[in-house]
């Protein structure tokens, strides 16, 4: 079964490739985030280590009302709402696959930004039937230990929403990382080498 798998460069992709890399393409979207360079690079170097091609593609998102920076609110880097629908319907049009795959977590059902996009994916993944369009259901920090198991280089991975050249470890997604990592016992390499 020919795969797409959405590489953002994070741990949930990450993992979701350590899974299911076999006659897999990657694809990696731009699209003005903050952190654009730091996850480009990340999708880079995870599909280089699986030996995946990957396809990078970059797409233009307008600013909100009030913003600057078209993944900011105010002056805050945050999730995008609708992000991933977008990108998935980007990437089918792109490339015909027997499947799509998107890493992703529980708690992203659980925050409002992704959670219509989430459940309506889901949902059409239940209904519809091929094009598979296939979201991990797990924790993060199950999310974690299956990645650990799994050997996915974890430390080539890239959270942070701001794009310093390390992670910042305040805002909400290295929280989650920090989090994650702690309840599932792994050592976050990431944090070991931005900490040297
Ligand atoms: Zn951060």
């Amino acid at each position: 079964m020919k795969s797409v798998l959405l590489l953002s460069g994070g741990l949930d992709s990450a993992v979701a490739l350590a899974e299911c890399h076999d006659d897999t393409i990657a694809v990696h979207f731009s699209y003005g985030q903050t952190a654009e360079r730091q996850e480009r690079q990340a999708a880079q170097a995870l599909s280089a280590h699986y030996g995946v091609t990957l396809e990078e593609v970059s797409i233009p998102m307008f600013p909100r009302p009030g913003s600057k920076c078209p993944v900011h609110v105010g002056d805050k880097p945050e999730n995008v709402p609708g992000r991933n629908m977008i990108f998935l319907a980007y990437t089918e049009s792109l490339l015909p696959a027997d499947e799509y795959v998107m890493g992703a977590h529980l708690g992203d059902l659980r925050n409002g930004c992704q959670c219509r996009t989430l459940k309506l994916v889901t949902a059409q993944w239940l209904l519809t039937g091929p094009p598979v369009i296939r979201v991990q259901m797990r924790t993060k920090a199950d999310l974690v230990r299956l990645g650990n198991l799994l050997g996915a280089p974890m430390e080539l991975t890239w959270s942070c929403y701001w794009g310093d050249p390390r992670p910042c470890g305040a805002c909400a997604s290295c929280e989650e990382r920090a989090a994650a990592f702690a309840e599932a016992g792994v050592l976050d390499q990431e944090r070991v080498s931005a900490s040297g």
